[in-house]
């Protein structure tokens, strides 16, 4: 049992800012914690109980905030939805997780409704932020929380299959939180910009650590480098969280120019880095935590520490002083450099899946998450995440990574993005197919393509094809779907 986190913040530092965003709105710790518990009385006014599964469907706003604390006053378990989900995605998400109630943001509205359609909860249970009115009656909100207690039920993204309900205690989410400000260090000025949706662990997160550590968190709704590079210099903003392509932006709008002294650095995670990237920052002396996470482990599980961030170029880092990691091929601990499954451990991750057997059975052994992921340790101990075990190409008995291919295809400076998937082959077994958006209007051909290729990687992991195209597929969480990109090569097949 610890005090409820906002409650404290409020006791501590009632007058500093918990949350502020680009259009000027603010809060103190103590007006959120006000807020927050005037909303837990009208969702309870509404019904909403302790134990009962609320799904929340929000872009990120202060309001977004307030809802989640305030659903943690009454003891609810929140179900976070993507919002770039289709209705029928986001109904399969409310049956799934039993949810009887939907929050919603005004301009979500109409989504929420339709995504309510067959899933039984009833059409007054869907309520939004606009009609919440300052409440008399109040109602005995939570105090303490445990720590062993259901928070959140967050879906995975979808990238390898359906997605699944990831659930997270109070204590998961506790022991995120605070792995992390021992792997960075808290500095009594830290402000953390939130551009990552906190539908996903990667944004909710910034919640937790702003009512833990009684840090401001400086909100984007929509990412803009412009915007996020401008908050940096001129808003006192010290971290971010981002993703790869929001990093290559504002690294880009950044041009010539560095940020200032009190800037500490980004997280980086998600998906994978490509090296130029990581190189381009490194010359700008911009210093980038490359970490490794997933839905299952309440965000990070590994980061690179402060101290090393330089010289560990396109490592993810060490597993969090509370976490555990081990690399392994068919149970057997593989050696440096030999790359196997990544297995973690550790008390931020999930006890499991909602309603998943045989998933639970097949991820979870003596504690240990399975995550899918293929890696390495080098000889100090670092991890490098090479790729997702379902996407490893073998080609004439080698191991390729499409990842590593993709990286280098987008060092061409007319290359916006690629996608890289195996194809079978009569000779090989599989070769290295690419798909390639380019720049508007840029000259490049397939020829060009692969003679770069053929200068920077090894023979047998040079596409053997290249096809270009708008754009490429991603999910709702804009990862690319490699398996669209291998139906759609059958297609293309098909059709020649
Ligand atoms: P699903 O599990 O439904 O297929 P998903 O795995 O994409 O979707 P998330 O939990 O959002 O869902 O993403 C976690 C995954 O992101 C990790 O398992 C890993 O594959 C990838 N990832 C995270 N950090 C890194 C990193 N530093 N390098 C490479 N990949 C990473
Ligand atoms: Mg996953």
């Amino acid at each position: 049992m610890i005090p409820h986190w906002l409650d404290k913040q409020a006791f501590l530092k009632p007058e500093d800012i918990a949350v502020q965003t680009a259009d000027g709105q603010s809060l103190t710790f103590q007006e959120l914690n006000e807020k927050s518990r005037m909303y837990a009385s009208y969702f309870a006014e509404h019904g909403i109980k302790k134990g009962s599964h609320v799904g929340v469907l929000s872009s990120n706003c202060v309001d977004m905030i307030i809802t989640i604390h305030a659903l943690s006053y009454i003891g609810t378990v929140i179900v976070l939805l993507n919002t770039r989900l289709t209705p029928s995605e986001i109904s399969f998400q409310l049956k799934d997780s039993e949810a009887t109630y939907l929050i919603t943001n005004t301009a979500l509205k109409d989504k929420g409704r339709n995504s309510m359609e067959g899933t039984g909860i009833p059409p007054y249970h869907l309520l939004t932020y606009d009609e919440i009115q300052p409440f008399e009656k109040t109602i005995d909100v939570v105090t303490e929380l445990e720590l062993d207690q259901l928070f959140t039920i967050l879906y995975t993204s979808g990238t390898t299959g359906k997605p699944k309900g990831v659930q997270l205690t109070y204590g998961n989410h506790w022991h995120s939180a605070v792995s992390s400000a021992l792997n960075l260090g808290l500095s009594p000025n830290d402000k953390w910009l939130v551009c990552l949706p906190m539908f996903h662990v990667s944004g909710f997160s910034s919640v937790i650590k702003s009512a833990l550590y009684g840090m401001p968190i400086y909100l984007v709704e929509d990412f803009d480098e412009r915007a996020v590079n401008h908050a940096i210099k001129h808003q006192g903003v010290t971290m971010i969280s981002v993703v790869s392509l929001m990093m290559e932006r504002m690294l880009k709008e950044l041009g010539g120019g560095g940020y200032p002294d009190h800037f500490r650095g980004m997280l980086l995670g998600g998906g994978p880095a490509p090296l130029h990237l990581l190189e381009q920052a490194k010359e700008k002396e911009i210093l980038v935590y490359q970490t490794y996470g997933m839905t299952e482990t309440s965000s990070q599980v590994a980061t690179l520490s402060p101290g090393v961030a330089l010289q560990k170029t396109g490592s993810a880092g060490k597993a969090l002083s509370t976490a555990q990691l081990k690399i392994e091929n068919h149970q057997t601990a593989c050696v440096v450099g030999e790359v196997g499954e990544i297995k973690v451990k550790g008390p931020m991750v999930t006890k499991g899946y909602y309603k998943r057997p045989e998933a639970n059975l097949e991820t979870f052994n003596d504690g240990w998450l399975s995550t899918g992921d293929l890696g390495y340790l080098d000889e100090d101990g670092f991890l490098f995440v090479v790729d997702r075990r379902k996407d490893l190409i073998i080609s004439g008995g080698e191991n390729v990574y499409p990842a590593e291919i993709e990286s280098v295809v987008t060092e061409l400076k007319e290359v916006v993005e690629a996608g890289v998937i195996g194809k079978p082959d009569s000779q090989w077994g599989q070769v290295p197919v690419a798909f390639v958006v380019k720049e508007e209007h840029a000259h490049l051909g397939e020829e060009e393509v692969i003679s770069h290729c053929k200068r920077r990687l090894a023979k047998y992991k040079v596409p053997t094809t290249v096809h270009f195209l708008e754009e490429v597929p991603r999910n709702a969480s804009k990862k690319i779907l490699r398996r669209k990109l291998v139906d759609l090569l059958s297609e293309m097949e098909g059709e020649e």
